[in-house]
């Protein structure tokens, strides 16, 4: 029978899959320490997110209320779900209503006849509700477009981790599928693989009907709904079907801007250890000839709320609790399975307390998977005190009725010896001085053990010595091990790395102002240029002249069109699918990340900073602002925005890092 524990065991026993995932979790933690490195005050934004996420849970109606009207003040159509059913209900609907009200109309033989396409990029929500499985059976074709999740598509799999979908494969299996699915020759060179995934899904965005996009946060003073993504897919998915609809859970509410600028301060150097992710999109109204729908879904979420897991809906699905996780570090998500065997949707430390919390007792064993060692509690960017909700669902707290619950129930479900054991762990959990004790004597447990590591077999009570030796004498305990102490012994709270100090040396460094000089360092950095000028068209002009570029999509207002003409080059300001370079405006800089923020308006700047291989931005020095919460004064009255920070990139296979995915390759900035 294929049990939890069995599933454990094939888990640490696959080699393909422990080399894979050392590769990802080793280098997420190791970038995650170092994008900390530049925000010294993290502790105390901690501090003040979870603060924010603790009033959003306490009033969620009235955030809530607000965020709805603010949404359809903009023209946006809402619709509530109470459970998966009526979310997939909706998309269908929507689908249906969509198509038939194209352009032309379509008539209901001709739905019924052709097959719906929808894009969709990265939701972990839809995977909550096996939205793809419930479209399919529809004969509507979903398309995944984030590469880890056309990945994993392809082999029918769920995918392995809440950022990184297909962190369970090596690029040797990448290769097999691509060569088997999509008829490329075999090949393990991974930007030749993502050029692939890019070609075939660009096709895709072009073509589809329906746009199908998770959120990270929903704005309630504006109603706007963010996304972040690095490769440009949920831009591409957002921005060119005529429909998009939106799958949000309830509980993503942010309620201003300024929080929303907290929020991404942390969520991606948790994740994946950029100081912004590469696209950053605000979201307001629809783009023009566009509907868009919200589906805002509670699936459990107000049960939870009013439990003792409350805390667990903090989580911003950032995704570090499973880097740091030593049991998940063995494991991947594939191994998190319920006890009808189906792979929970959310696995790792906050998996263990969702999937049950949401899903019901089916996932309540998933809380064994955990050493309670704290690790995941120290990376968290919201502060969650995930040991202590792994403890509580363990103690079944998880599947109690709503009004039943008392955070000390008791352990419902629990047999007497395993209610004596926790009361015993508890007394000593609680006393400092008597948990260090007990950490000592089993450190010399172990310390006595380890040199009969291969005869010591202790499978009955703990799997130790059957799948693997029994460990080694680590000298300290693990948290002595993970964080690091100053010289008076104070608690630094931080992972114990060598940290190389942060590059800062540029070109520019005795011409250009503070700002400026920390802006061309960043972008420079990941992969963008920077040019200071006199006379932008010139330039760019020179620039295109040296690709043996001739036309271009332009934002108008941007270049002096005269001169383009007299030297030319040819210029539309209609997006076009086959133009290779597109310029726009950049309303203002992000010195501390070398970002760009391009907002929506006649032109269309968006899709010329998207479609193209080569962005190229025009942005006046004067305009370089130290960092995103100053420049969120001139998102609030967009209908959309996008802050942009380097070229598109992806590390979905093997934690490689890959230029150029789904967005432009190139970015210049101008600086005036
Ligand atoms: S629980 Fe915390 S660390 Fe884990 S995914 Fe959520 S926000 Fe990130």
């Amino acid at each position: 029978m294929n049990t939890f524990r069995q599933r454990i065991l094939e888990s640490i026993n696959n080699e393909n899959l422990q080399t894979a995932l050392d590769n990802n979790t080793e280098r997420r933690l190791k970038g995650r320490a170092l994008a900390f490195e530049s925000i010294p005050d993290w502790r105390e934004r901690r501090q003040r997110a979870h603060a924010v996420r603790a009033d959003v849970i306490d009033h969620l109606d009235e955030y809530l209320a607000q965020f709805i009207a603010k949404s359809e003040e903009n023209g946006v159509i809402v619709h509530r779900a109470k459970d998966a059913a009526e979310a997939i209900q909706e998309v269908l609907n929507i689908t249906r209503s969509a198509t038939q009200n194209a352009e032309g109309g379509m008539q209901n033989a001709e739905y019924e006849n052709r097959k719906i396409r929808i894009a969709k990029s990265k939701s972990m929500v839809s995977e909550e509700i096996e939205l793809n499985h419930a479209l399919e059976a529809q004969g509507i074709e979903v398309i995944e477009t984030d590469l880890g999740e056309y990945i994993v598509q392809l082999r029918h799999e769920r995918p392995s981790h809440l950022i990184t979908p297909a962190a369970h494969l090596r690029k040797e299996q990448v290769a097999e599928l691509f060569h088997e699915k999509l008829g490329i020759p075999y090949t393990t060179d991974i930007p030749t693989l993502t050029a692939t995934a890019r070609k075939i899904l660009r096709e895709v965005f072009l073509t589809a009907d329906i746009g199908l996009s998770g959120v990270n946060f929903g704005v309630a003073e504006t109603g706007g709904i963010c996304l972040v993504t690095n490769e440009g897919n949920g831009r591409m998915v957002t921005t060119l079907p005529p429909v998009h609809i939106a799958l949000m859970g309830m509980e993503r509410i942010v309620p201003s801007l300024d929080d929303l600028a907290l929020m991404l301060s942390l969520l991606p150097r948790s994740a994946t250890g950029q100081k912004l992710t590469v696209y950053t999109q605000l979201l307001h109204k629809p783009f023009p000839n566009q509907q868009r729908y919200i589906i805002l879904l509670d699936n459990g979420r107000t049960r939870l709320r009013n439990s003792p897991l409350k805390e667990s809906l903090y989580c911003i699905r950032c995704g570090a609790c499973l880097n740091a996780c030593p049991v998940f570090r063995e494991l991947s998500g594939h191994a998190y399975i319920g006890s009808d065997l189906s792979i929970a949707p959310y696995p790792g430390p906050i998996g263990s307390v969702i999937s049950p919390g949401l899903l019901g007792e089916n996932y309540v064993q998933l809380a064994q998977a955990s050493s309670l060692c704290g690790a995941c509690k120290e990376v968290c960017p919201v502060d969650i005190d995930l040991p202590k909700l792994l403890t509580r669902v363990r103690a079944g707290m998880a599947t109690v009725d709503s009004g039943q619950w008392t955070v000390d129930n008791g352990g419902a479900g629990l047999s007497p010896a395993t209610k004596f054991g926790l009361q015993i762990f508890a007394r000593v959990a609680t006393r400092p001085w008597l948990f260090a004790l007990s950490q000592k004597f089993a450190s010399l447990g172990t310390f006595l053990l380890a040199p009969f590591s291969r005869w010591v077999r202790l499978p009955a009570f703990t799997g130790w010595g059957l799948s693997k030796d029994f460990p080694r004498f680590a000298g300290k305990t693990f948290r002595d091990g993970y964080q690091n102490k100053s010289a008076d012994g104070e608690l630094l709270n931080r992972p114990a790395y060598k940290l190389s100090k942060p590059r800062f040396t540029t070109a520019h460094s005795n011409t250009l102002p503070l700002f400026d000089i920390q802006f061309s360092t960043e972008l420079t950095a990941l992969g963008g240029h920077v040019h200071s000028t006199q006379n932008p068209t010139l330039s760019v002009i020179q620039l295109l002249k040296s690709r043996g570029v001739d036309k271009i999509h332009l934002e108008p207002n941007t270049l002096d069109e005269i001169l383009l003409r007299a030297a030319g080059i040819d210029f539309t300001h209609e997006p076009d699918p086959q133009i290779t370079v597109g310029v726009t405006n950049a309303i203002c800089g992000l010195a501390d990340t070398g970002s760009v923020l391009i907002v929506d308006g006649a032109g269309d700047p968006l899709k010329a900073s998207l479609l193209p291989e080569i962005h190229i931005a025009i942005l006046k020095s004067s305009n370089i602002l130290p960092s995103l919460p100053a420049a969120m004064r001139f998102v609030k009255n967009t209908s959309a925005a996008v802050f942009i920070t380097g070229p598109s990139r992806t590390a979905d296979i093997e934690m490689t890092l890959t230029i150029g995915v789904h967005g432009p390759k190139e970015i210049y900035v101008f600086l005036t």
